[in-house]
Parts: structure tokens; C-alpha cells; sequence
């Protein structure tokens, strides 16, 4: 071969080279456009992906927190059903236990207004401690009674008794109806003192008469038309809280206008000098009602009978003549 020849042909093997390698170069160039094509396409996916996670975890995270706020609701409500529950058992105990242990309610209110209604149910508080006396029955009373205000309501407990006949016995006041003689009023006032038991230290009000004159339709010297009936010796004793007798002493003329009708009292401040001085030589002391009890039986015994006109020496009010003693003897069943 020739040097050309050579050369021509080291030229075609070149070319040829060249071309191959450029055929190569082509296809690696498809390749790789390929590979890259292939790359895109994964990193497409990828990011397909990634978005479907990422969406993914949006729902995720938004159920969660849906579930959460419906969890916190459902734990609210049951706590307010536990809490309204609570309140409900709270109130049924309460119930339950009213029901089972029934409060008194009336001692539960201060001292001062259970009075107040224990006066109230004893009403009117005047009681006449007298007696019917019957013809041939000698000198006892044969019927009477003393109304102590024992209402329903004492029956119910020891202490609303107690109280209830501390109103009574304290607040009432007592009138004794000693129109007899001495003996039926002592047996009187024995009867009434037993009666009362203990509560007979709680009186604070007794007032009783000792009729002096039974006139009984006398006609009145002055005054044409009216009579007179009887003229009462008559004492109202209070004690008080300090252990003092307060005395009023008078003398009462009854008048009537004609026998048996309308009738006045004519009353007269009395003297009480002979009251007093049997209460400072009295033994018996202190805030006790048989005090009074006593005061009416000493009174009695002695038979306060005669009105003389006498003035008494220390007050300068008009006396009763007690040595003047005639027993007053009016039959009331009359
Ligand atoms: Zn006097």
C-alpha cells in the first residue's frame, strides 16, 4: 500500500472510529437521556409520594385532633354528669335524712319566740281555782278543776312541756274563789297547792276576795232603785322576778240597780299594812309562788270579816277589823 493508500485508509478507520464513537457517544447520550428521563420520572413519584404522605398526615393529624375535641366533650359532659349526680345524691341524702330523723323545728327557734307560742296556744291566762259546794256535803269542796293549758302540743316532748307549763304557770293569773268558810278555803287551797305539784313554786299572779257583807239586795241608802249585793275584801299579790310581793288591797261594793241585773263596782284603795308585815315575818323567801299560796292561807285563816271604819295608824286607808271575826258562809250553787 501506498503512503496515500495509508494514509486514506488510516483517514477511513478515523472516520470510521469516529463515527463508531460518535455512534457510542449517541447512544450513551440516550442512555444517560434515558437514565435521566428514569430519574425524573422516580423523583416524580417521590414527590408524588411525599405530597401523599404530606396529605396524608394533614388528615391523620386533623382526624387526631377531631378525636381529641371529641374525647375532651365526651369527658366534659360525664364530668358535669358526675358533678349533676353528685348534687342529686347530696340532695337525696339530705332528703333521706330529714325523713329518717325529723328536726324539731319549733326547739330549734330561740327561746323567746317558743314563748311567744306557747302564749299564744294558752290563749286567755285568768283561771278561777273555786269549787261548787253542794248542800250537805259539809266543808269540802266537792268539784273543781284547774285548767293548766295542757294543749296538745305538751304531750309531744318533756322539754316543750316543761317550758309550755313554766308560760302557763308563771304568766297566768290565778283567782281564787274563797267565798266560803275557812275550812272550805283552806281544803281549797290545799287542793290546789297539791294539784299544781312542783309547778306551784312558778306562780307569779294570784288575786283573791273574801266577800265582808253579803248585803243581797239591800236597798242602797242613797240612791232609790239600786241594792246593794256584798262587799268584797279583795287582794291582787304579784311576785317578781326580785323576790318581792307586790300587794294591792282593796274593797270592793258591789251595787247593783236592781236585784239580780246590771251591777257596778265601787272600789277602794285598802290598807295592806297587815299583808306586809305577815310576809317580813314569813320565813318562806326567795322567787317562790307558794309564797303567795301561803300569803292567801294566812289571809284566810284569819277572817278578814269587818269593815269598822277603822283608819290604819301607818297607810291612813281603811282597815278591816279582823278581830271582828263572823265567818261569811254563801252557798254559790245558789
Ligand atoms: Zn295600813
Amino acid at each position: 500500500m501506498t503512503p496515500v493508500d495509508e494514509a486514506q485508509q488510516a483517514s477511513t478507520d478515523q472516520a470510521s472510529l469516529l463515527t463508531e464513537m460518535s455512534v457510542q457517544l449517541a447512544e450513551m447520550d440516550a442512555k444517560l437521556k434515558d437514565f435521566d428521563a428514569k430519574m425524573a420520572k422516580r423523583e416524580a413519584t417521590l414527590l408524588e409520594r411525599e405530597e401523599l404522605v404530606a396529605r396524608q398526615q394533614i388528615i391523620d393529624r386533623e382526624h387526631n385532633e377531631r378525636v381529641l375535641r371529641e374525647a375532651a366533650t365526651v369527658a366534659g359532659r360525664a364530668r358535669a354528669q358526675a358533678e349533676l349526680l353528685a348534687s342529686m345524691s347530696a340532695q337525696l341524702n339530705s332528703l333521706n335524712a330529714k325523713a329518717v330523723e325529723p328536726t324539731n323545728h319549733l326547739l330549734s327557734l330561740p327561746v323567746e319566740l317558743r314563748a311567744q307560742i306557747y302564749r299564744f296556744l294558752l290563749g286567755e291566762r285568768w283561771q278561777y281555782i273555786g269549787g261548787v259546794r253542794t248542800r250537805g256535803k259539809g266543808d269540802r269542796p266537792t268539784s273543781w278543776r284547774i285548767h293548766d293549758g295542757r294543749s296538745p302540743l305538751a304531750l309531744t316532748c318533756k322539754i316543750i312541756r316543761r317550758e309550755l307549763l313554766d308560760v302557763f304557770y308563771a304568766e297566768t293569773e290565778f283567782y281564787l274563789g274563797l267565798r266560803q268558810t275557812p275550812e272550805y278555803t283552806q281544803s281549797l287551797l290545799n287542793g290546789w297547792e297539791t294539784s299544781m305539784g312542783k309547778h306551784a313554786s312558778s306562780v307569779r299572779l294570784v288575786e283573791f276576795d273574801r266577800v265582808l257583807k253579803p248585803w243581797s239586795d239591800r236597798p242602797h241608802p242613797y240612791e232609790p232603785g239600786w241594792y246593794l249585793k256584798d262587799q268584797k275584801y279583795r287582794v291582787k299579790a304579784k311576785l317578781t322576778a326580785q323576790g318581792d310581793i307586790d300587794i294591792k288591797c282593796t274593797l270592793t261594793s258591789v251595787v247593783w240597780t236592781r236585784p239580780r241585773q246590771d251591777h257596778d263596782d265601787l272600789v277602794e284603795q285598802y290598807c295592806e299594812c297587815h299583808l306586809r308585815r305577815f310576809l317580813q315575818v314569813s320565813t318562806a323567801q326567795g322567787v317562790d309562788g307558794r309564797r303567795l299560796i301561803g300569803l292567801a292561807r294566812a289571809c284566810m285563816k284569819e277572817g278578814c270579816s269587818e269593815v269598822t271604819g277603822a283608819i290604819c295608824e301607818d297607810c291612813k286607808l281603811p282597815t278591816v277589823d279582823i278581830t271582828a271575826a263572823s265567818v261569811v258562809d254563801i252557798d254559790d250553787s245558789e
